[in-house]
């Protein structure tokens, strides 16, 4: 078939000769859903069709989450050849590029990234090692750290190194004079050039501490491979040759320091695709939105410029009131000053009763969020739209509580992913309470909080009683309640009450001491396994279970994180380090909820960019939340710093200016822009001016609902049904070969896996093949690229990806450690004399099956020999005969599917399949025929066929319930977690 039609169909003459654009330099300026990211996805798949081989596109994208849907998109569309495009965020690019290069670097192959908060630890824990005086005042020595941090990390975005800033110092020395005429008096001179010393050499101080640890910061992450491709020209040449093609979307974002590697790339080839709206510049360094765009230009003066106008999305009446709002920031606008026609023209047509843009003003924050909630209740239940197509976007997560609460009022299904939220989560507050709680006897707010929880439900007069003698005795609530429990003080507590008070008590006891030996993980999981939290949230089976057990696993991967980053395994001491993390405003986000199922997207503007919904809320828009007052940084980077071209006029209204556009132009068909007057505040709120600014005339539906009718809404006086959430249905269906093998295993293993996600404690043989892995495809990636490890980078690898945890005692853990680096220097050995010369490493494949299926995987090895090509995997169980090795082979699932994708990809069947047992060095082979491939067909269909009708019956067998991770929790389990017997 034919795929060129596909890629080239629809798309207009603008779009077309952005997709066609052979080679040079192309940028491509344009307002809202005119189809850019279509036009990057399109023309990467269109270059692949045009013979360009795809392991040479490189295209980065600003979120992970961008980055993922564009790689999905690509694979739709060019259905055959090995797709691996490298599609990735800068960061994760830099990240790939340092660990592939480190040892020429001079750095630890096994760095380790650090979070902001993280780095704040860091300097906290050094504070008095740094050369600080003026930002560390005695009276609170720790204020400036989180914004010393955000400091650090904008030279790096502006690609400045503690060098440039030592020698941004010595010119304000050697031009002393010049500068205390500017300053106008010596002394406010002298004090600034101290300052500046200070943080520049707090900087470098910063870097060592880093280096000393063996740490990298986000900025690192670019300013680190900026270094790497400017000392080393063959490092450089190597990724110009590889990347022949490079493209960028949301250009207008990109920082300094990553347009800089940009330029880098492309040096040779100047094969350049970037995609920028000036408009929606949201993340720029004080509000520089022209600023990459104008430079480019100047880089690369022959470029092909195209503008893009037809806008795909919303309907004109919203396109023209955003366009509106945003003539207000002329003159700093590219349709100023390059001259560009950016007014957009709406194909889409009207349906139904739409009303485009309208602003409906309420007396009260509540009737606002009641408005919200009711009309999305009114919509659904009338069968005009299913949950998912609303969004309501809020400034900033603080906003999102009171509309959320009206969603729950209404029996709305929800999801809110904001940037933060998740330590505000009750289920995360109680994990945090219970932590600190076992390991601080006198906490007794976290106590106090426990003791209150739906795990104990003590009640409040009982509380009350302890509390009220806790404090007048000056003895901590704890210790109170240790008396009651040992009834050396009698208090008038219930019976109930008394029996709850000595399980606390006891459990607060047993957990502490588990906490002096064992790491947070394993003493939160053995709570929620012990009080039988978990497995009420997997009985409950709602929504909303599924969404806290998600948001359990998240914190579950920050104490891992944390655990791993510090190298403690204690959780009496890892608790101290997450106070820390969370006083710094680490703020983690919820889980991402689940694309197919049906709920109300609430998120922030920032959070919704590049998104699109059928119709959207712009809430709480009055003066002050929206524009939001201006926050200045504590610690300034002086404008000779800056590289960018900086916007004059006030940079801070006009990057809130942009931020509504982003957020009107998210809407398709409806846009409610809704205020009240009162927000809690003593003074009446203001409408936002962007409000105005946006709305022609603005005759504002002005909502006044009387206080008793309030009253009765909150009372339940009006019916709030739940409605039905449309459950997925036909809609498509993606499947991991992981989630295949899963759902055969048994499909209850897979609803645990994969919808509730419910977290788990590392497993030995998990971190030791993970570790072993990594460093094999580490060796024949660079094998690949034409360069030969050594044994110690191969080693290094190793030692990086590995983690102490789930081994059964410290014994265990060396012993295996040491089998694994025995093992890979056999390994190296084998392949030093031949051994296989890949031509595909971990390449990820996709595959498009009829009924909206698309299944996907990752080759690990292929290895083109004389009669064909070989798909290899390795694996570290422990097989030391050759039959096994044969029969396991023959057997394995994983390698008919992989052998079935290889023929859905190119038209033919593998020569042959191949498992290489790590340890032993022995090779199981075996070939499928066409008849297997119907089997692997019909294997994936069932299983996908299952998942949509949502049947997980469980299939309980001896063998399959003995190794599952699941077998305590799981009431269907084949063996009694005592026994061990067989069930049924
Ligand atoms: P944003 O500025 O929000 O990032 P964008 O310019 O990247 O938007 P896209 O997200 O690529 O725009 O496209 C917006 C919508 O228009 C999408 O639903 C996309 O599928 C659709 N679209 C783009 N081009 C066409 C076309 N030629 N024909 C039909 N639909 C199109
Ligand atoms: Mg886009």
């Amino acid at each position: 078939m034919d795929h060129t039609e596909d890629i080239l169909s629809g798309l207009n003459e603008e779009q077309l000769l952005a997709v066609t654009h052979t080679c040079g330099p192309l940028l491509i300026i344009a307002g809202a859903g005119t189809g850019k990211t279509t036009v990057i996805t399109r023309r990467i798949a269109h270059l692949i069709q045009s013979g360009t081989d795809p392991g040479s596109i490189l295209a980065l994208t600003f979120t992970e989450k961008a980055a993922q849907e564009m790689e999905e998109r690509v694979d739709r569309l060019v259905p055959y050849g090995y797709t691996n495009v490298h599609i990735s965020t800068f960061h994760s690019f830099g990240d790939r590029v340092l660990r592939d290069n480190a040892l020429s670097l001079g750095m630890v192959p096994d760095f380790r990234i650090l979070s902001e908060a993280e780095c704040i630890i860091l300097l906290k824990e050094h504070l008095f090692d740094l050369p600080l005086e003026y930002y560390r005042p005695s009276g609170n020595p720790t204020r400036y750290l989180s914004s010393l941090v955000r400091f650090i990390g904008r030279l790096k975005d502006e690609d400045v190194s503690p060098e440039d800033y030592l020698n941004f110092c010595k010119r304000l020395e050697e031009n002393r004079k010049d500068y205390i005429e500017r300053f106008g008096d010596e002394r406010t001179f002298e004090d600034y050039l101290s300052q500046q010393r200070e943080l520049a050499l707090t900087y470098a101080r910063y870097q060592e501490l880093l280096t000393r640890y063996g740490y990298l910061d986000y900025g690192d992450q670019i300013l680190l491979t900026l270094k790497l491709f400017r000392t080393r020209a063959t490092v450089l040449r190597h990724y110009q040759r590889r990347f022949q093609h490079i493209l960028a979307d949301e250009f207008q974002d990109t920082n300094y320091a990553q347009f800089e590697l940009l330029k880098l790339l492309a040096g040779g080839h100047r094969n350049i695709t970037v995609v920028a709206d000036d408009d929606q510049s949201i993340y720029k360094f004080r509000g520089a939105a022209v600023s990459n765009v104008i430079n480019f230009q100047k880089v690369y003066p022959d470029c092909k410029l195209i503008t893009l106008r037809t806008n795909y999305r919303s309907v004109q009446p919203i396109l023209d009131s955003a366009y509106r709002l945003i003539t207000h920031n002329n003159p700093e606008r590219l349709e100023v000053k390059s001259g560009i026609d950016k007014r957009l023209i709406s194909t889409v047509e009207p349906e139904g009763q739409w009303c485009g843009v309208q602003h409906i003003h309420f007396d009260t924050l509540a009737k606002e969020a009641d408005f919200v909630a009711e009309t999305i209740y009114e919509r659904v239940r009338e069968r005009r739209a299913r949950f998912r197509d609303f969004a309501i976007l809020v400034r900033a997560n603080s906003d999102a509580e009171p509309y959320l609460r009206a969603l729950e009022h209404w029996h709305i299904p929800y999801r809110f992913s904001g940037n933060q939220g998740l330590y505000l989560r009750e289920e995360v507050r109680l994990l945090v309470s219970l932590l600190r709680a076992i390991t601080d006897y006198s906490d007794n707010v976290s106590l106090f909080h426990l003791a209150r929880s739906r795990v104990y439900g003590l009640g409040a007069g009982d509380l009350i009683e302890c509390n009220t003698l806790s404090r007048r005795r000056h003895r901590p609530l704890f210790s109170i309640l240790r008396d009651v429990a040992q009834g050396e003080v009698v208090l008038k507590v219930s019976e109930e009450g008394l029996l709850t008070i000595r399980r606390l008590v006891s459990d607060i006891e047993r957990f502490g001491q588990m906490a002096m030996d064992e790491p947070a993980g394993r003493v939160l999981y053995t709570f929620l396994m012990d009080t039988g939290y978990l497995k009420g949230l997997m009985d409950e089976d709602s929504e909303r279970a599924h969404e806290e057990i998600q948001n359990i696993s998240r914190f579950f991967e920050i104490i891992t994180h944390l655990e791993d980053t510090l190298h403690i395994k204690k959780a009496a001491l890892i608790v101290e380090h997450l106070n820390l993390l969370m006083e710094a405003g680490d703020s983690p986000g919820t889980a991402e909820p689940d694309p197919d199922s049906d709920f109300v997207h609430v998120l922030t503007v920032h959070k919704a960019k590049g998104l699109e919904f059928a119709v959207v809320f712009m809430v709480g828009l009055v003066a002050d939340r929206f524009p939001r007052r201006e926050r200045k940084d504590a610690i300034e980077v002086p404008e000779e710093l800056i590289k960018d071209i900086l916007p004059s006029g006030d940079f801070h209204l006009q990057e809130e200016r942009r931020l509504f556009y982003v957020g009107m132009t998210r809407a398709k068909e409806e846009l409610f822009l809704t205020s009240a007057s009162d927000y809690g505040g003593v003074r009446a709120k203001k409408v936002s001016r962007f409000v105005l600014e946006a709305v022609d005339k603005p005759k504002a539906l002005s909502v006044k609902v009387h206080p008793l009718e309030t009253l009765k809404v909150m009372a339940g006086g009006r019916s709030t049904e739940p409605l039905e959430c449309t459950s997925p249905g036909n809609g498509p269906i993606s499947l991991s070969y992981y989630q295949v093998d899963d759902y055969l295993t048994c499909p209850l293993k897979y609803k645990f896996v994969h919808i509730l996600r419910i977290p788990l404690l590392p497993h030995h043989t998990i971190i030791y093949g993970k570790s072993v892995h990594d460093a094999i495809s580490f060796f024949f990636r660079r094998r690949l690229e034409g360069y030969e490890p050594q044994e110690e980078e191969v080693l290094g690898v190793f030692r990086a990806s590995w983690r102490g945890e789930g081994f059964v005692s410290k014994e265990h853990e060396l012993m295996r450690f040491e089998e694994g680096i025995a093992g890979l220097k056999r390994f190296m050995e084998r392949q030093s004399k031949g051994g296989i010369k890949p031509k595909v490493v971990e390449r990820d494949f996709y595959v498009t099956l009829e009924d909206n299926i698309l299944f996907r995987g990752r080759w690990d090895l292929i290895e083109e020999r004389g009669e064909g090509a070989y798909i290899i995997d390795f694996k570290t169980s422990d097989v030391r005969e050759q039959k096994k090795a044969d029969r396991k082979t023959k057997e394995s699932t994983q390698l008919l599917l992989y052998a079935f994708a290889y023929l859905r990809n190119f038209g033919e069947l593998p020569a042959g399949c191949e498992l290489h047992f790590f340890e032993s060095g022995l090779i199981g082979r075996t070939s499928f025929d066409e008849k297997d491939m119907e089997k692997a067909l019909s294997i994936i269909k069932g299983v996908a066929e299952g998942i949509k009708m949502e049947d997980f019956t469980p299939k309980p067998n001896y063998l399959n319930c003995n190794m599952c991770a699941f077998n305590s929790i799981c009431s269907e389990s084949g063996i009694s977690s005592k026994s061990g017997t067989l069930r049924i």
